[in-house]
């Protein structure tokens, strides 16, 4: 091939930074060889998204994301006729492209969207692989590559806002959560630019914090927020500031559990 890169090449070689915790990218490696659907369940900001743009990247496929909404209908999936230039003309929503082009269709937080999204995943999630667009009489057969990942934070202990079994059961499922303390500081030195023996006493503190989830807590902090604190610091922001502004004031609004939490950095810091 003369020294070409073929597509595939060129994705992974660009592929975004991930760190994987296991066998996640393997698993999602055979999900796609095989036409499977996957579903990603795990707590915000703890690298699911990151993990299926790198993949897409290392399988050389373009990725369509939608960052779903509890406004968000089967029609923002599939598209509409829109009035151009006076005339109407059909436009593809993202899904609808991913299943001619055979993209990646990352569905973000897919219980937030409105109930009729899930009767257009169901023919498209089973060997039919097909997505019926009423609207204009089609009948899509999902192009080869086409595959359609989801995710979810079963944590947010919505019972209306929870994937139906009937839904659940059509994808294969990975769990999530945040790295183990060793990855961490890796990952957040390497998307901070501070250093590993900087970032080591954030991630702890990050710990502790987690370990309030449930009490004064809906959420522990994520990677993200102290990718976020890291940023700061690694830019010249004091820590303490730093902290409070990416690690403690995002957790909650109550005064009083703001202020057990900086006791926590207190203890932690010093
Ligand atoms: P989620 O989709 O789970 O809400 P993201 O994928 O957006 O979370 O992750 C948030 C941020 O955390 C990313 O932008 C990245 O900086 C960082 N991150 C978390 N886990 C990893 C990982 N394993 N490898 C690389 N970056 C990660």
């Amino acid at each position: 091939m003369d020294g070409a890169m073929t597509q595939q090449q060129k994705g992974a070689a660009d592929a975004p930074f991930y760190l994987a915790q296991g066998d996640e990218c393997a698993l999602f490696q055979a999900a796609s060889d095989n036409n499977l659907p996957v579903l990603l369940k795990g707590p915000t900001g703890c690298g699911k998204t990151r993990f299926v743009s790198h993949m897409a990247a290392q399988l050389g496929r373009p990725l369509y994301t939608v960052a779903c909404h509890d406004d968000l209908s089967a029609a923002d999936l599939i598209g509409r006729y829109l009035l151009k230039g006076g005339e109407t003309v059909w436009v593809d929503g993202p899904l609808t492209r991913a299943v001619r082009e055979g993209a990646i269709c990352y569905l973000d937080e897919v219980v937030e969207a409105r109930k009729d999204v899930t009767v257009v995943l169901h023919p498209l999630t089973d060997d039919r692989r097909i997505l019926p667009i009423d609207r204009t009489g089609e009948e899509l057969e999902a192009a080869p590559g086409f595959m359609l990942v989801a995710s979810y934070n079963p944590g947010y202990q919505n019972i209306l806002k929870t994937l139906k079994p009937s839904t659940r059961q059509r994808f294969v499922a990975m769990e999530f959560d945040f790295p183990t303390p060793e990855l961490e500081i890796k990952v957040v030195a390497q998307e901070s630019g501070l250093s590993a023996d900087r970032v080591a006493p954030l991630v702890r503190l990050a710990g502790k914090l987690r370990g309030l989830k449930g009490q004064d807590l809906e959420e522990g902090v994520s990677t993200r927020l102290i990718v976020y604190a890291a940023t700061l610091i690694a830019t010249g922001m004091s820590v303490d500031r730093a902290i409070e502004a990416a690690m403690i004031e995002p957790l909650t609004d109550d005064a009083d559990v703001k202020r057990g939490l900086l006791d926590l950095v207190t203890a932690v810091f010093g």
